[in-house]
């Protein structure tokens, strides 16, 4: 019998993937807590929850009983004219946990769809009430996404070179490193005060892609604060950063001022269901609510709300918020506090980065800090040897567990890491 890794080679196409340079998949064929099993016996670490998505480890048996029980009850349902328990019942629970100003919920089924939603009600909200507001703000080197919309409003790269010509402009502002945070905020003010911008789009504190660049409350506080001084809609993406991966279960939590519209996806199944959720004030749906037709908003998906997304999702709430995901999330950071002062001094360690349970290390390859870093392979394979799946960013590379991950298991990734840092100074 071929491999997995074979057979896939003739019929796979596979994401963020050079297919010449990168032909070999390793195969998969089971998964539990925090470990990946390849079709050799091989166990890999999953430090960064897959692709960002599995909270409380792999193949998680309460939230699989709990999608198996719904598959036998309702498996899908048209979610226009039509609505089902697990689809309330999860927006009822959302709506407890995200700030106190979300009223509302519009399902989808992945995190660029849900930025495309959050696009268009911010763009149609005021066309709706006859306003010309159609410019819209985002961060430098953004990333929101695949589809048209969310690459428009993403940092252009070599990711969007092809379609650049196709994507809308947007006004961008310049990342708020420490040095330069004034600057990015009173850049933001010069654009609001034009009067035009529908909306600012934005990772809270942390963004993902980009190489987990993080930045404080505070900045994301005087942003937002002036979008609402400004009348601008505010859309947090918090795709990546929802479901407790900050500390807080939404990096929204570290600020008083709440966003209008909130993506999220990833972790909201915990890893098992594919899910996006736009969710928004009562302010943004009145403005769709109304006696014309034409103010509806026209969007869906045929997979929409599906129920078994929803109730994986549910039983993922259940686990997130109970007492020993909370101790576990608390854990994480903890040892991740240490371990990073530990290297922080290390002759390749440019600069180290921490929001919860996210740890990223900037290593220093004498040559530009990039998503093509010459090292990034070395590096990705590095890890795969030491049966540790740590997909870098370039030169950047992070950890971001299942919350369920062993002590274990972290202090064997972290002496990887001081393994791989000890090479890298022989390089
Ligand atoms: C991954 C991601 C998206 C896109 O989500 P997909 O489910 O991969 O389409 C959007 N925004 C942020 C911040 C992300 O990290």
């Amino acid at each position: 019998m071929a491999s997995i890794t074979e057979r896939d080679r003739k019929v796979i196409w596979h994401p963020y993937t050079p297919m010449k340079i990168w032909p070999e998949a390793i195969g998969i064929v089971s998964g539990k807590d925090e470990y990946l099993y390849d079709e050799q016996g091989k166990r890999y670490v999953d430090a960064i929850s897959s692709w960002w998505v599995t909270l409380h480890g792999h193949s998680n048996p309460y939230i699989a009983q709990k999608i198996s029980e719904q598959l036998t009850v309702l498996e899908h349902c048209i979610f226009a004219g039509f609505t089902h328990e697990p689809a309330v019942r999860l927006a009822e629970r959302l709506l407890e946990i995200l700030p106190g100003n979300q009223e509302k919920i519009f399902y989808t089924d992945n995190g660029s769809t849900a930025v495309e939603v959050a696009i268009k009600m911010a763009l149609q909200y005021y066309n709706n009430k006859g306003q010309t507001r159609k410019r819209i703000v985002a961060l430098e080197n953004a990333y929101h996404g695949d589809t048209f919309g969310a690459m428009s409003v993403s940092g252009r790269s070599m990711f969007t070179k092809a379609f650049d010509h196709f994507l809308f402009d947007v006004d961008i502002i310049p990342f708020p490193t420490d040095e330069n945070q004034h600057v990015s905020i009173a850049i933001l003010e010069e654009l609001l005060i034009k009067g035009d911008v529908a909306a600012f789009i934005v990772e809270p504190l942390v963004q993902g892609t980009a190489g987990m660049q993080m930045y404080p409350p505070a900045v994301l506080e005087a942003f937002f604060a002036l979008c609402k001084k400004h009348n601008t809609l505010i859309i947090a993406d918090e795709v990546m950063t929802g479901f407790g991966r900050t500390g807080t279960l939404f990096a929204c939590d570290t600020i008083t001022t709440p966003p209008d519209i909130i993506c999220v996806s990833k972790g909201i199944t915990g890893g098992t269901m594919p899910l996006g959720v736009t969710a928004c004030t009562m302010d943004v749906f009145d403005a769709f609510y109304d006696d014309d037709r034409t103010k509806a908003l026209y969007h869906g998906h045929s997979y929409t709300a599906n129920p078994i997304a929803c109730t994986a999702s549910l039983a993922s709430l259940n686990l997130l918020l109970a007492d020993d995901s909370v101790a576990n999330r608390k854990r994480i950071a903890e040892r991740h506090t240490a371990f990073a002062s530990k290297i922080a001094m290390a002759e390749n360690v440019k600069v180290t980065r921490q929001a919860g349970t996210i740890l990223a290390i900037e290593l220093d390859t004498h040559e530009p800090t990039s998503y093509t870093n010459k090292y990034r392979d070395l590096i990705y394979r590095f890890f795969i040897d030491k049966g540790v799946l740590m997909r870098p960013l370039g030169n950047i590379i992070y950890l971001m567990p299942p919350y369920c991950i062993s002590d274990a298991s972290l202090t064997y990734v972290y002496a990887c890491i001081e393994e791989l840092l000890g090479i890298l100074s022989t390089q």
